[in-house]
Order: C-alpha cells, then structure tokens, then sequence
C-alpha cells in the first residue's frame, strides 16, 4: 500500500487546483483520475470570472490563462440585463472567455512542475476510514492510504456517496444538448428564448459551431447522438443548418443539490462533488477552485500537525453558504430564463430593478464571486472579505500584494511604522512585510472604506484580521487561522 498524506479522488478543475495548493505548502499529494489524459470529451465550462481569475492570478499562473483566453466585457445577463464589472476594483474586471478543455490543459501543466503523484486512467472504487486515516482502493487493485481524502470527483461523486453524505436538492426541470458541430450551412448565431426555451448557437474559434439546445423531454439516461440534435434544431429553428458532424454532445440539466455536509470524519468534499446546478451563469468551475484554494491551506496545516482539526470545520462553514448562495443565484436564473407571460413580467421588473446602479452592482458582485464575505466576526468591513490586490511601495522597491501569495503562505502587510507589530511567534509560518500604500482601499459592492494600519492575509487571499495601530486581537488571529506560537 502507497502512502500520501492527501488522497484526491478526480483530477478535473478542482482536484488539479487542491493538488497544486496542497503541493505549494509542502503536503504529500496523490491525485486519482479516471481518465487517461486531461482531455475533455464534452463541452462544458466557457470561461473564468473574476474572482477565480484573481485567485490564479494570487498563486502566479492568471498569466497562463490570459494569455490564450479572450477578455470579454460583458459576460451575460440577469432578467435581459447586460451584466458588466468594468467598473469594480480589480485588475480583472472582466470575463475570460476560455473552454475548459484549455482551462484544464494549463491547470495540469502547472500541476506537472509542483510535486504532485497522479495516477491517470484509474477509478477510486471505494475506501475505508479509521481514527487515523482513510484505506482508498483504486481499480487496478493497488490501494492508497491518506491522513485525508477529498472527494473532488465531480455530481456523480463516488466519495460522497460511500461517506453516507446526503445530496438534498431539486430534480432537474429542464434538459438540454449542448455540442461543438460543424454545419454545411450558414447559422443564425445568437441566443433565442421562446416557448420551448432558450437556444443558442455561436462560432467556436476554430469555425465549428456551439449548440445548445432544450429537449422536448426530462429523462432521457442514453448517450445524446447527433440525430437528436439535428431533430431539436429542425423543431426549434426549423433547419439543422445542414449539420454534418459533431465533436462533442453531451446534456446538462439544472439539477441542483448540495451535500450536506462538506466533511465527514477525514473525507471532504469540493467543487462537483458538494454542489450541483445548471450551468446558466457559469458559477460551477469556479467555484471548486475557490472550495480548493479555501481548503488547501487548512488541510495542509492540519497534516503538518501545525493547526488542530477542528480547522477544517471552517472549510465548511465558509464554503457551504458560499455554495448555497450559488444554487440560490442559478436557480433564479434558470426560472427567469423561461418563457411565460409572468416570468416576462417578473424579468421586466427586475431589469427595472437592475437600472439602479446599486442593485447592479450588487448582483455583479455576486456573480463574480468578488462579494464573498465569510462570516470572520464583526469589525473592518475588510474582515472576512477578499484582500485587494494594491500596488505596495517597500524597502526593496513596488510590490504587488498577490505577489506575496505566490507561495500560497501567510501575510502580515504592516502598513503603518516598520516593525510596529511582533508577531515573532508565528514567523516560522507567517511572512512578515512592511510596506507603504498611498491610494484608495475600495472593495468591489461596497466602495470605499477606511484604510487600515495592518492586515493578516490568509493563504486563500482573505483577511483574518485588520489593525488600526493596536495589536488589539492579533494574537488570537493568528492562533486560530496558523496555530498556536512557537516558544522560543
Ligand atoms: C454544459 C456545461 C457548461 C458549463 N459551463 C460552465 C461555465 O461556463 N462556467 C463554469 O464555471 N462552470 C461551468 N460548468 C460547470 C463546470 O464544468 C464544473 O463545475 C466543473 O467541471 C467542476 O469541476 P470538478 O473538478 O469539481 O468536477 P469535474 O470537472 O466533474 O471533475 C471530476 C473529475 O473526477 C474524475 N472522476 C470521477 N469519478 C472518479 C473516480 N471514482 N475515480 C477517479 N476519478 C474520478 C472525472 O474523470 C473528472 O476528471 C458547466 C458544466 C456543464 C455540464
């Protein structure tokens, strides 16, 4: 039997981000992957949205994605309203229109340069835990031991369902094709909603087209052919635009659930795995790098003996209404997306709604993701809430406060006399820099706030703690996010 300290099951969007982090803090990690290569054989996600671009970006990587991406500024509509963050604090106010085939390709080419063991084109069929580790049996009859094991293997997650966790939710109401075709003749490009629902078509880069269309019927369990696509097309826009061949087809529906619980005893749960829904949106993807970018760092410290478990407690209590919030969002986007007399009645109102900027920028937020505010107790509307990435002036010259997340590892930004704070006691874990910052602290939704003389930044980017000149609260930050202090 192979030992690692963390066991992965599924290597997709999730699973390569929790390895990565998980490699960053110097943890002994194995991912499984039923597939033999990264390759994706269906269409799935189209693009990242801000905050999970900025959380690649903390880790050093948003370059890789940038740079065969496309920027879009306007990445969708809520009730009929263009939804823009052109205007939100961040450098990445925009959408990255990228397919998830290259999202995963460049995830596991970073994972490639950390140390992390994959082993490819094998199942995790099922495992066992005891007080001090969890027995992972793998397909080819080898088997794993792990302190931990993530379930990150996606709806149908294998991990879930032998922990007993439950998956409460709502059936799917609708059901749609979505494929990558080539078509003999010219398309109507565009989005159309009526009475059977919405209908897209749109060029791929490569010239195929993409497809999605709504089925007649909920149900249908065989593999989706390109019969029944062309047959979808005729009913809806009267011609298959003389469909020849597809790459891909596959069916999605707005099934939305989420487990329960995030962790039971040393298996927990991230991305798919722990919350479903429809695609509308485009939440899903990144939202299980940022369950994984939140998970990581815990973890990592609790199998280094340097936090006490009850950490990973936070993991659920954070990510699970972050989560809820999501099937919340995409579930309302689902209903507004019908065709009815009183959903066009209900859009209206709330595209009324949206015209005030307020509002707009509430839902942007949201969206995003860069609204996410874990519940850190009460205090600087920067406690709990993502660190803004600002342009810092220090002894060595301009630095990026997301530069000093590279390493994934805890930041103490004093921005107010050098050396005014100790935090000795925690140096061995925490980086301790002191800086200077001259502009605006504005937070996407809530504008602007109060500057602060000291922040602690966690690993994932978010602030555990904000100083106003006194150490006020400080220690016991530290002790609850980095463990205990180091006696000399
Ligand atoms: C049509 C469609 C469109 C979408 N559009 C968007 C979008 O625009 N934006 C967005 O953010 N999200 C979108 N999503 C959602 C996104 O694709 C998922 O949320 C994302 O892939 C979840 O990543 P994951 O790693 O958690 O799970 P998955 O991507 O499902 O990965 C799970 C991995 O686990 C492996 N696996 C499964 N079982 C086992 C096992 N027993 N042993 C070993 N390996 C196993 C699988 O092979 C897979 O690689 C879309 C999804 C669909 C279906």
């Amino acid at each position: 039997m192979t030992e690692h300290a963390v066991v992965i099951a599924g290597g997709g969007p999730t699973g390569l981000m929790l390895g990565a982090e998980l490699a960053l803090a110097k943890v002994d990690v194995a991912i499984v992957e039923r597939r033999a290569s990264q390759e994706l054989a269906a269409s799935r996600s189209r693009g990242l949205l801000s905050r999970t671009i900025e959380v690649l970006d903390q880790r050093g990587v948003a370059d890789r994605f940038l740079s065969e991406g496309q920027v879009v500024q306007v990445w969708g509509e809520f009730a009929g309203v263009q939804m823009g963050i052109g205007d939100f604090p961040t450098r990445h106010n925009y959408v990255l229109a990228l397919l998830q085939n290259h999202i995963e390709r460049i995830l596991a080419g970073w994972v490639d340069e950390l140390p992390v063991t994959i082993y490819r084109g094998r199942d995790v069929t099922g495992f066992a835990q005891d007080d001090t580790g969890v027995d992972v049996e793998i397909s080819d009859g080898e088997s794993l031991r792990g302190e931990y094991l993530v379930g990150c293997d996606g709806g149908r997650s294998l991990i879930r369902k032998v922990a007993g966790i439950e998956f409460p939710g709502w059936d799917p109401s609708t059901s749609s094709l979505i494929a990558e075709v080539e078509m003999d003749g010219e398309p109507e490009l565009g989005i159309r909603r009526d009475e059977k629902g919405i209908h897209a078509l749109g060029r791929l880069d490569d010239g195929r087209v993409g497809v999605v269309v709504r089925e007649e019927h909920l149900g249908a369990t065989d593999e989706p052919t390109l019969r029944d696509l062309s047959r979808l097309l005729v009913a809806v826009r009267g011609t298959d635009y003389g469909l020849r061949s597809a790459t891909s087809i596959s069916r999605f529906t707005d099934m939305t659930r989420q487990a329960a619980s995030y962790r039971e005893g040393r298996v927990l749960l991230a991305g798919d795995a722990a919350h479903v829904h429809s695609p509308i949106g485009g939440q899903g993807l990144g939202t299980g790098v940022q369950d994984a970018v939140n998970l990581g760092w815990k973890l990592a410290q609790v199998v280094k003996r340097t936090s006490p478990e009850s950490l990973l407690d936070t993991y659920h209590a954070e990510r699970h209404p972050v989560g809820a919030r999501v099937l919340q969002t995409t579930m309302a986007l689902t209903a507004l997306a019908r065709e009815d007399a009183r959903i066009e009645a209900l859009r209206a109102t709330i595209a009324d709604l949206l015209s005030i900027d307020d509002a707009r920028k509430r839902f942007a937020g949201r969206l995003s993701g860069l609204d996410i505010h874990y519940d850190l107790g009460e205090g600087h509307p920067l406690l709990g809430r993502r660190m803004p990435d600002l342009d810092l002036v220090t002894a060595d010259g301009p630095l990026r406060v997301f530069t000093l997340l590279h390493d994934a590892r805890p930041v103490f930004l004093n921005l107010g006399e050098p050396d005014g704070f100790d935090i000795t006691p925690w140096a061995d874990r925490v980086q301790m820099i002191d800086a200077t910052y001259v502009g605006k602290w504005e937070l996407p939704v809530l504008g602007e706030v109060t500057a602060p003389t000291a922040v602690l930044i966690r690993p994932d980017g978010y602030v555990a703690w904000v100083g106003d000149r006194t150490q006020l609260g400080l220690a016991d930050a530290l002790t609850t996010w980095f463990g205990p202090p180091t006696t000399a």
